[in-house]
């Protein structure tokens, strides 16, 4: 064993990308992964393959580690309150983990925080939406409280039947749904922060995310544009849920922007508690990458440094591509933008799966989006004039 032992649950992009960071510091990192092929199996020894649901699998995990985390939502929290129960460090805390894990709880602490918010209501029959709709114009957003990503818990509804399906599933106790206004937000931001169990906390600049078809497509640094107070509001309201809900790890804010006459204001949309792909332009951009600081935190040890390295970071996600693999590009992008800086996931290529990410960094933020596109565009093959050559 190392001075640090971190035990991940998870073992795609960040389980990887945590891999990175862990690795430098020579902090030794055991994952458990869905299947062997997993982004972080294919680099890194100390892997089980198992489900997070499985006593056994996690107790083999944890066995002799300082500390369990996480990189996905999707855990069985009566076992991890079992482990916390028979003494072991999990960060975050299952109690706090549950807010990220199902948004019908998030929004009930998030009331008790009195943190701003969309108009939101707790659908358990039909009717409730019914009510729901009327009260706002006949539109709104249902979401399933539990295991939706990237847009696919979320739908906008006009009408019942856009929802029948799962109305149905409600009534047959298959999920939970919860109904939210539809927020005309000018655009959206992540608020990134880090906090250990001693307390400290740091936070990153204020992040603007572009998504594309409910994913995550952009992420630009810091936003463009702002109101000067609106990074100062993010970090409050972060700060905030990180104290109130006792956060330890990296805490991702997702919010809305909504333009006003005495400024912009913020509305919480939903939290992740582990690194974010709203944090990803932080491994160039930032002076501590978002998983050097997830692994300071949940050892409690102390935050690093969060200042950006450069006046502008734009990050863009390689959504899929038309390449056998993205980094059949490489020769091409690397000749084009030797500023460019890629990661590759190292997963199998399905339509518009995240298989990696470029980061550019620089002055003018023209730029440095121009290149981060133009470099992503050719991990995704969109460019079929090169191709041949
Ligand atoms: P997921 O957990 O699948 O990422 P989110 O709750 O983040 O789902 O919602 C996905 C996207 O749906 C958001 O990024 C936003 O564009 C849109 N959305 C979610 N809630 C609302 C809302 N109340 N009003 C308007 N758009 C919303």
């Amino acid at each position: 064993m190392k001075s640090y032992d971190v035990a991940v649950i998870g073992g795609g992009q960040l389980a990887r990308m945590l891999h990175e960071a862990a690795s430098a510091l020579d902090i030794h990192l055991r994952a458990l992964v869905a299947s062997e092929g997993d982004p972080v199996a294919q680099v890194m020894t100390d892997c089980g393959v198992g489900s997070p649901d499985s006593a056994e699998a996690v107790a083999a995990l944890v066995q002799g580690m300082d500390v369990l985390t996480f990189e996905h939502e999707h855990q069985d929290l009566a076992l991890l309150t079992q482990l916390v129960e028979d003494g072991y460090n999990v960060h975050p805390t299952p109690q706090a983990l549950q807010c990220a894990k199902d948004k019908h709880i998030m929004r009930e602490m998030l009331a008790e925080l009195d943190v701003p918010m969309p108009d939101w209501r707790s659908i358990r029959r039909e009717s409730d939406l019914d009510i729901f709709l009327s009260e706002h114009r006949g539109e709104c957003i249902v979401k399933t409280a539990r295991g939706g990503y990237d847009g696919k818990g979320v739908r906008e509804v006009n009408h019942l039947d856009d929802v029948r399906d799962w109305l149905e599933a409600m009534e047959a106790g298959e999920v939970e749904l919860i109904a939210e206004e539809l927020v005309p937000y000018a655009y959206e931001v992540a608020a990134l922060c880090a906090r250990r169990p001693s307390g400290e906390i740091r936070h990153w600049p204020l992040a603007e995310t572009v998504q594309d078809g409910g994913v995550c497509a952009k992420v630009i640094t810091p936003v463009p544009g702002a109101d000067p107070s609106l990074g100062a509001q993010a970090e409050r309201i972060a700060e905030t849920i990180a104290e109130g809900l006792g956060v330890t790890g990296v805490l991702a804010v997702e919010m809305f922007v909504l333009p006003g006459k005495d400024g912009p204001s913020l509305l919480v949309n939903e939290l992740a508690m582990r690194p974010h792909n709203s944090g990803h332009w932080t491994i160039e951009g930032s002076v501590t990458s978002q998983f050097e600081q997830h692994l300071r935190a949940v050892l409690n040890l102390p935050l690093g440094d969060t200042t950006a390295r450069a006046p502008h970071a734009v990050m863009v996600n390689v959504l899929g591509t038309e390449l056998n693999d993205p980094s059949q590009g490489y020769a091409h992008l690397m000749q084009e933008y030797p500023d460019a800086k890629v990661h590759l996931y190292g997963k199998k290529v399905r339509p518009r799966r995240k298989l990696g990410h470029v980061t550019v960094l620089g002055e003018d933020l023209e730029e440095v989006t121009a290149t981060a596109e133009a470099a992503a565009a050719i991990l995704r093959g969109d460019q079929p004039d090169w191709t041949e050559n």
